[in-house]
């Protein structure tokens, strides 16, 4: 029986990430993906994440417990219309987000997450490049307001994210009565600008962990921007923390990401046996043109982490 590597996004239900070996945000499951030797990888997340990990690691079998698992990034991007996009925009750098399909990847110069993106836009346009930036209009929204960037947006949404509402957060955080401190906002880079513009912070799953890891927030409350599945994970980290889902469009105090939540325990244990959507239909031209932008990322990524601890 072959063994099986289970990498598990943050957004999955807690009871599958107790199942992982690895649970984690997009680009440490594609780097656990790239470096480890696995025969078979079982993927509880996302089809474009499962393509990405059979990208770095061609030689396991890769799968993916419910093929239904998509992404609105992904299913909001027709590919035609894009490679005309991307056409009109033929002198530019084209920056894409890792939550893309592999027809995307194989068409852009760099592939980014939400951790490294404001940092290898950064280098592009010292670099002296201009930038078109796909798929995520929200996150390209922030990096141009943020930086004050003139990139062409790509206009696809997280489903999830973008149905954070920004008049209710102002609500919320100025609804603030004689002594009490104001709470705390934060937010992932896939919601609306307007939500962003009212964030204390704003950073990557990873790093809004790293922030609710670090911070002395007192009795202040702290409202979260992003998919309700990593509050689990900020809760369990601290407990001491009055954590809250920020205020989403149809009034419940939810946001679940309804692809992550198709990998439910008794698919992903079918998976670990060999069961599921295998990703095995990647054609071999998409494979050689994707890799060479997500490479560049993680080369770039390893090349900043040296320069950091020099
Ligand atoms: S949370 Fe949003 S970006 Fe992430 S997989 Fe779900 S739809 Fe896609």
């Amino acid at each position: 029986m072959k063994t099986a590597l289970v990498l598990a996004h943050y957004y999955t239900i807690p009871e599958v990430q107790a199942m992982a070996d690895h649970v984690g945000d997009s680009l440490e499951l594609a780097m656990i993906a790239q470096r480890e030797k696995a025969d078979r990888i079982v993927f509880a997340g996302v089809k474009f994440m499962a393509e990405t990990a059979k990208l770095l690691n061609p030689e396991a079998e890769v799968i993916l417990p419910d093929e239904r698992s998509t992404c609105s990034l992904v299913t909001q991007t027709d590919t035609d219309s894009l490679k005309r996009w991307r056409d009109r925009y033929a002198d530019h750098a084209h920056v894409t987000y890792i939550n893309s399909s592999i027809e995307t990847k194989a068409m852009a110069d760099w592939v980014v997450t939400s951790r490294n993106v404001d940092n290898i836009v950064a280098h592009l346009y010292e670099s002296g490049h201009q930038v078109i930036f796909s798929p995520d209009r929200n996150m390209g929204a922030y990096l141009n307001y943020q930086y004050g960037y003139r990139m062409p947006l790509w206009s696809a949404v997280c489903e999830v994210h973008d149905l954070f509402n920004a008049e209710r957060v102002q609500q919320i955080l100025s609804a603030v009565k004689a002594g009490e401190s104001r709470p705390f906002l934060i937010a992932h880079p896939e919601s609306p600008l307007p939500v962003l513009k009212q964030a204390d912070f704003i950073g990557s799953t990873k790093q809004m962990l790293q922030w609710i890891s670090d911070i002395d927030a007192g009795r202040r409350p702290i409202y979260v921007a992003t998919e309700e599945g990593l509050l689990y994970n900020m809760r369990h980290l601290r407990a001491d923390l009055d954590i809250r889902q920020a205020p989403i469009y149809t009034g419940c105090q939810c946001n679940a990401c309804p692809y992550m939540k198709r990998n439910t325990v008794q698919r992903v244990s079918d998976a670990i046996k060999g069961e599921g959507f295998l990703i095995d239909y990647l054609d071999m031209k998409h494979i050689e043109q994707a890799r060479r932008p997500i490479e560049r990322m993680l080369t770039f990524d390893v090349k900043q982490a040296s320069h950091h601890a020099a």
